[in-house]
């Protein structure tokens, strides 16, 4: 199932992930919900190699917005992109999916082929250099990312009342072995 049309309606901010530049970041959006992800077959034999579970992730990036959870690791954005706002999250931090945004990102690869494996996910660490030309989302196999320049009021809103000391002390899920 592709991204929600309506995102983020519906969806509130559960992270804010940083660019290791101290100074542009993305909000994550949930609380997600089981999807293609939890379906595709390269995706599942990897999670169980490394004993994660496939869990509701969410969205990460509000203009450049990726649903995780439909994110199937295949990497056509980062190789369309022409700004590189993508990068593959596990080769700058190679943490579970839902703990990504809690290590600040930016030094990832950007070639498709270089995904850690089936687990990792396109991430938009760089949504600010977005030149809204729109070739990530017409060429994404499950059809994951949502890029609209008029969500800016959504973030906007959301960097204005996001607590982030209330987020930074939420324990991340248990993962079960
Ligand atoms: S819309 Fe274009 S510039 Fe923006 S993230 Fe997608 S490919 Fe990159």
């Amino acid at each position: 199932m592709p991204i929600n049309p309506d995102f983020p309606k519906g969806y509130e901010v559960i992270g804010k992930h940083y660019n290791k530049d101290g100074e542009h970041f993305h909000f994550v959006w949930g609380p997600g919900r089981l999807a293609d992800a939890a379906q595709n077959e390269e995706c599942k034999k990897d999670y169980a190699t490394r004993g994660e579970n496939i869990e509701p992730v969410g969205v990460h990036g509000t203009m450049v917005a990726v649903d995780w959870d439909v994110c199937v690791a295949d990497g056509a954005c980062i190789e369309a992109c022409p700004v590189q706002v993508y990068e593959w999250y596990r080769t700058s931090n190679d943490v579970p999916n839902n703990e990504a945004w809690k290590h600040p990102g930016g030094n990832g690869e950007s070639v498709k082929e270089h995904r850690k494996d089936f687990t990792d996910k396109a991430d938009p660490i760089r949504e600010h250099d977005c030149i809204w030309c729109m070739a990530c989302v017409s060429v994404c196999p499950p059809q994951a990312i949502k890029v609209d320049q008029s969500n800016l009021e959504y973030h906007e809103k959301a960097a204005g009342t996001y607590n982030e000391a209330l987020a930074k002390s939420s324990q991340p899920p248990p993962h079960h072995h």
